[in-house]
């Protein structure tokens, strides 16, 4: 009989600013077996961005109706805005053998961790809280009290980087990308997903 093999989750945080959205759009480019889920939010979109694309973007009392019908693997308020994952997106992603990829907050991934310990969970810093202010400010799609209150909440965020299976500093963008890259490559090779992947291998070569 085959085997249809479950993806892995992938569940990225990292301080706002710190550049995962652009690190994690690359990754999507150079690796198609990665999928990312589509977060619900209730923030208002941002110059640019496109609802379906970049979060599905909702009300506030679309976002609650959906926590009541147990729409959401997890959600967090972030910033006094709810975000959210979609459960049954990510759990058919995975089923069908996808690798999904979360960028989501630290409270989300706590959630997530516990209700799926195999997750990889990978944390990404700044290289410096002066490097961090000038990437939010520099990226001009936020209002400075905004930005403000990312840059109050970044400290809260960067203190739960030890729960992460992995740390990553983005300091040159191409480095750190690598190393994103090499993390999904390595846990690919993983003894127990390469034994599925070719038990026919693994059963002529220990019969001969
Ligand atoms: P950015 O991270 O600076 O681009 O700002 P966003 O407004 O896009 O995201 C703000 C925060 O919400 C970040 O910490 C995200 O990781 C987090 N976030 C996004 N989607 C989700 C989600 O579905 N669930 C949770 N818990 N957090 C999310
Ligand atoms: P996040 O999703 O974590 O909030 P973004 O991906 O939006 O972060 O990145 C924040 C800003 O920093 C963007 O303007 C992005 O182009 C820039 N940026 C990302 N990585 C680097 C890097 N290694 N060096 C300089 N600027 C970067
Ligand atoms: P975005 O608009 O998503 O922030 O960035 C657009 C593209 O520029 C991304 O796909 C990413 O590859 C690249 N990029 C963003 N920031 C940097 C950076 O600091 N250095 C380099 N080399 N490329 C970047």
């Amino acid at each position: 009989m085959s085997h249809v093999e479950t993806g892995t989750l992938y569940v990225i945080s990292a301080p706002s600013g710190a550049g995962k959205t652009s690190l994690v759009a690359e990754m999507l480019k150079r690796d198609r077996i990665l999928g990312l889920s589509i977060s619900h939010t209730t923030r208002p979109v941002r110059p640019g961005e496109q609802d379906g694309v970049n979060y599905h973007f909702v009300s506030r009392e679309d976002f609650e109706a959906m926590i009541r019908q147990d729409e959401f693997l997890e959600y967090a308020d972030v910033f006094g805005n709810y975000y959210g994952t979609s459960q049954r997106w990510v759990e058919q992603a995975l089923a069908q053998g996808e690798d999904v990829i979360l960028e989501i907050d630290w409270q989300g991934a706590a959630q997530v961790r516990r209700l799926m310990p195999h997750c990889v969970g990978i944390f990404i810093l700044p290289p410096s809280p002066e490097e961090l202010r000038r990437r939010l400010t520099g990226r001009g799609t936020d209002a400075e009290d905004v930005v403000e209150r990312r840059l109050r909440e970044a400290a809260e965020e960067c203190s739960h980087a030890q729960e992460f299976d992995y740390l990553v500093v983005n300091d040159q963008f191409d480095v750190a990308l690598d190393e994103l890259l090499a993390i999904v490559k390595a846990q690919r090779l993983r003894g127990s997903a390469q034994q599925q992947r070719h038990a026919d291998l693994l059963s002529r070569l220990s019969s001969s």
